[in-house]
């Protein structure tokens, strides 16, 4: 599936599952906000892991290729986690007399959520994957984490790009 699709579905549903809670809190816009933070800029953390890895400088390709996962041999990609969501969902109840708080939380947490079944069922990767317990626990090595088919697109790739 081309990039550019992956992302939109991801944007669509982030505005709609924070149109969802924005609509019943009565905080519509609020909502919207909320929903794409949690179900579309959570990809945010593939650019911070682009500047782990190359430090303070920004090359637009290298980054489309995926070049600091390449390089670095290592997924940590630390906003995308099912553990989010129960803490998340722990934090709204903790807020549940403060409404817009409320929402807040469950927003980012029903956003998040819905952006890591996309992925899972747009990539193709096992469930486990986006627990960040068992990342840690492999040592964010892709390698471990991916299936070895996955992995071996992954040495094609670089040698493709000659990296
Ligand atoms: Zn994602």
């Amino acid at each position: 599936m081309p990039l550019a699709i992956h992302l939109f579905i991801h944007f669509s549903l982030a505005v709609f599952v924070g149109y969802y809670f924005g609509r019943r809190f009565k905080r519509l816009w609020l909502g919207i906000v909320f929903g794409i933070l949690g179900g579309f800029l959570i990809d945010l953390d593939h650019v911070l892991e682009y500047f782990f890895f190359y430090g303070p400088h920004f090359n637009f390709t290298y980054f489309i290729q995926s070049r600091q996962f390449l390089l670095s041999d290592k997924i940590k990609i630390f906003f995308h986690a099912w553990e989010y969501f129960p803490l998340l969902l722990l934090i709204a109840w903790l807020f549940r007399q403060k409404q817009i708080l409320k929402m807040i939380f469950l927003t980012l947490a029903f956003a998040g959520l819905v952006h890591l079944i996309t992925d899972v069922i747009i990539n193709g990767y096992s469930l486990r994957y986006y627990s960040i317990t068992y990342r840690a626990l492999h040592h964010f090595s892709a390698p471990e984490l991916l299936s070895p088919a996955d992995y071996q697109r992954n040495l094609d790739y670089k040698q493709e790009l000659g990296i």
